[in-house]
């Protein structure tokens, strides 16, 4: 088992709400990872208290990653960084680097934390594995040992932080904080770079949580997640044995019309849940896997839904929210 720091708030509380249940139609069981920290909250936190544990194993001073200009890891990775004494450096992806986005949402967190915050384009960021490489250079030419985190925090290594989610879960079910100690008939969650669904298909056939993962994708396609998930999943296995894999579906059609972008149906089911039941979801993730979820057919009747979190993302995006808020309203 590798080493792991404890960074986040655990376990994170198993949430349910009536109206919750109405709105999806099936029992759902929160899985409040939103919940597992203050500013650096969300699925990320569980990853990197791997991830970080070997970039100190490593003599890391600084640590090195990517994402887009709203991206949940780089504001963790940056705010984690900092508490445990390392520097960071982010590789965050715009439309136009010459004309860099104001510093809100998560931006406003990288910048809070000193990230040295480095704008790419998006054919950039095609290479990210070279620039990442560059960035790490860079800091050793400065005597500075760094320590590289792919996209998502998403390799093997990091798939452990959503296995030991498992382990956690099954403790709750046995403590009977999900009503009864029954496994769930799925977990359903939101899918961006593969981690969070490599750890949840290794650990819950194996914890007893579910023999089902659905995982909602907000970007490429079923075919891509299959093998970004088989190769993380052979990764992770290699570094801590091979369990039985529980049976993963991943679903393209809730993805909306791109990443980050919210249809204006998904928009009005993320305000609708919010004001039904107080459970606040991103456009980008959490809101498009939970609108998903409600429209899933066949639908499994006792669900494990994980809130990854993403609060920062949705407060760097009110711009898209607002027209939400109030759809009668003229248009202004
Ligand atoms: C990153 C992220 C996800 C997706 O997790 P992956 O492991 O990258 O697939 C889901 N929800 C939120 C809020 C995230 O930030």
């Amino acid at each position: 088992m590798p080493r792991r720091l404890a960074l986040a708030h655990l376990p994170t509380p198993l949430w349910r709400n009536d109206a919750l249940d109405g709105l999806i139609g099936a029992e759902v069981w929160v899985k409040r990872d939103d919940m597992s920290a203050g500013a650096e909250a969300g699925n990320k936190i569980r990853k990197l208290e791997y991830l970080l544990a070997e970039a100190l194993d490593r003599g890391a001073h600084a640590v090195v990653t990517c994402g887009g200009v709203q991206s949940n890891h780089a504001r963790a990775t940056a705010l984690l960084a900092r508490s445990i004494g390392l520097e960071s450096t982010l590789l965050l992806r715009v439309p136009d680097p010459g004309a860099p986005p104001q510093a809100t949402g998560n931006l406003l967190l990288d910048r809070m934390a000193g990230a040295d915050v480095r704008f790419i384009t998006p054919s950039d960021y095609q290479r990210r594995h070279e620039l990442l490489a560059r960035a790490a250079t860079d800091r050793a030419l400065r005597g500075q040992k760094a320590y590289v985190i792919p996209e998502g925090g998403s390799n093997g290594l990091g798939a452990f932080g959503y296995i030991e989610a498992m382990r956690e879960v099954r403790e709750q079910l046995d403590l009977g904080l999900a009503g009864s100690s029954r496994p769930f008939d799925a977990v359903v969650h939101a899918c961006g770079s593969g981690g969070t669904t490599a750890g949840l298909v290794l650990g819950a056939r194996r914890f007893g949580v579910s023999n089902e993962v659905h995982s909602v994708a907000v970007c490429d396609d079923v075919v891509y997640f299959q093998g970004v998930v088989e190769r993380i999943c052979s990764e992770a296995e290699s570094i801590g044995g091979t369990h039985e894999r529980a049976d993963v579906v991943i679903h393209d059609a809730f993805k909306g019309p791109a990443y980050g972008v919210a249809s204006a149906e998904q928009l009005a089911f993320i305000v609708e849940a919010a004001r039904a039941t107080g459970l606040v979801t991103d456009p980008v993730y959490v809101g498009k896997a939970l609108h998903g979820l409600a429209r899933l057919s066949p639908k499994p009747r006792r669900v494990l839904f994980i809130h990854s979190g993403g609060l920062p993302g949705l407060l760097g995006l009110s711009g898209d929210v607002l027209p939400a808020l109030d759809p009668d309203a003229p248009a202004r």
